[in-house]
């Protein structure tokens, strides 16, 4: 997709969720990131690559002045499942306050400078794999039927676009098989942006190997 029309409707998205903060009806995006959920098997992620305000306000400030990446300390730690379940919980436990004490900010509007304040310290990576949201959609990105994919034959293993991936899920290898880990995938589309071949691709994950070879790289 052009990189214009998905700013737009991104900028949509995030002008709609302060609205409805502004109006007193946060929680009603609650219906949104149930529908993002009930389309991820079929799409992928389109949520977290689109509507996301925490995802959109990072990339926000990233324009202005870059993240630093996610050091490869900060992947072991944070790519770790058992870490990603700690971080569920607390989550699940911090919502479940927010909702008892009748907090004043709404819980999705709090994880806003959450997002950041974790970005800024351990990376965009380290955010997307513990955010609560995008932890509970990877458990549905993994047997999406569409998603991005990477035609091998005519890659040049340049690795732009595991570089700029804000999710961490490229793995480009000199020579071999690359692939895109989908569970992770935000849809953001940045990879296929910056590829210099034109040959990631948005379409059926079906007749790829991306599946099995995800498997083989991921599990
Ligand atoms: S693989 Fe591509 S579309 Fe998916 S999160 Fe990474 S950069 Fe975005
Ligand atoms: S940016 Fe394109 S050519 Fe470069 S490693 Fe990625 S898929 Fe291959």
């Amino acid at each position: 997709m052009n990189k214009n029309i998905r700013n737009i409707i991104r900028g949509m998205f995030f002008v709609a969720f302060f609205s409805l903060w502004l109006s007193g009806n946060a929680q009603s995006w609650g219906r949104l990131l149930l529908l993002g959920l009930l389309v991820t098997p079929i799409w992928g992620r389109l949520y977290c690559g689109f509507a996301c305000p925490i995802s959109s306000t990072i990339d926000l400030i990233g324009y202005f002045k870059p993240w630093r990446p996610t050091s490869k300390k900060h992947k072991e730690i944070f790519f770790d499942n058992k870490v990603r379940l700690i971080t569920l919980l607390a989550s699940l436990a911090l919502l479940i306050t927010f909702i008892k004490t009748k907090f004043p900010v709404p819980f999705f509007v709090a994880l806003i400078p959450i997002g950041l304040v974790f970005t800024y310290l351990f990376g965009e990576a380290a955010w997307h794999r513990n955010c609560f949201i995008g932890t509970i959609y990877s458990l549905l990105g993994g047997i999406s039927r569409k998603g991005y994919y990477i035609q091998n034959d005519l890659c040049l293993s340049c690795g732009k676009c595991e570089k700029i991936c804000p999710s961490g899920c490229l793995e480009i290898k000199p020579t071999g098989v690359n692939n895109i880990d989908n569970k992770h995938c935000l849809i953001c589309g940045k990879c296929q942006n910056v590829c210099p071949d034109e040959n990631i691709v948005y379409g059926s994950l079906k007749n790829t190997k991306t599946k099995a070879v995800q498997k083989a790289f991921f599990d």
